[in-house]
């Protein structure tokens, strides 16, 4: 089975990435583990950069993105203590855009699929990354428990944010900055015209052409 094979279903699935109501670096984190570009073991490795490309967390297998968020026992370890039910295996030729086809695909019966997806493989990453720099790094509950964490406290965050502005809008349409705008053109003129009420003023003209 491939995970990620028509055109509608990679844009999708970006779709999907872009609108996901989690944290900036956690999106940014997503399109580069999607465009396979993430600095893993492997990609530095065929760049040179490091000696082995092996993984940080078994030290036996190729630290490829497959393998680091899905195959490695650590990975493996993280998503069952997580709970969180995938509706499909995660065939090892997959790259990251591949599962996240599938799990768009699932996203509709399953909301908030991608969202948690996306942010338990970052809460992959960033305890992998602590052990590089000489962390001890964490056990999986608790890695599942804060990445999941931060996308509650986020999503609340923002909603709280939406409810401040909701009741911002509305004290200011009750005050006269309540105001709007319309451009008209006629005979040649552009009119940028500003209505408060009943009340109208041209603010502006502009020739568009020789009348
Ligand atoms: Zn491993």
């Amino acid at each position: 089975m491939a995970g990620c094979s028509r055109p509608s279903e990679i844009r999708k699935a970006w779709r999907g990435l872009w609108g996901m109501n989690v944290p900036n670096k956690v999106r940014h984190f997503a399109w580069k583990a999607c465009g396979n570009i993430l600095a893993t073991k492997e990609n530095l490795w065929r760049r040179k950069i490091t000696v082995n490309g092996l993984c940080e967390y078994c030290g036996t297998h190729t630290e490829t993105v497959g393998h680091l968020f899905w195959f490695c026992k650590h990975a493996k370890e993280i998503w069952s203590s997580s709970k969180l039910f995938m509706p499909f295996e995660v065939m090892p030729s997959w790259d990251f855009m591949d599962v996240m086809c599938q799990v768009q695909q699932w996203n509709d019966f399953m909301p908030g699929l991608m969202e948690r997806t996306v942010m338990i493989c970052w809460g992959i990453w960033k305890n992998r990354n602590e052990i590089i720099h000489g962390g001890k790094g964490r056990p999986g509950r608790a890695v599942v428990r804060s990445a999941l964490m931060m996308m509650d406290e986020y999503q609340s965050a923002n909603e709280s944010l939406e409810v401040g502005q909701k009741s911002t809008n509305t004290t200011v349409s009750d005050d006269w900055w309540s105001m709007d705008l319309e451009v008209v053109l006629g005979q040649g003129i552009l009119y940028l015209r500003l209505m408060r009420g009943g009340c109208s003023w041209y603010i502006l003209k502009i020739w568009v052409q020789n009348p």
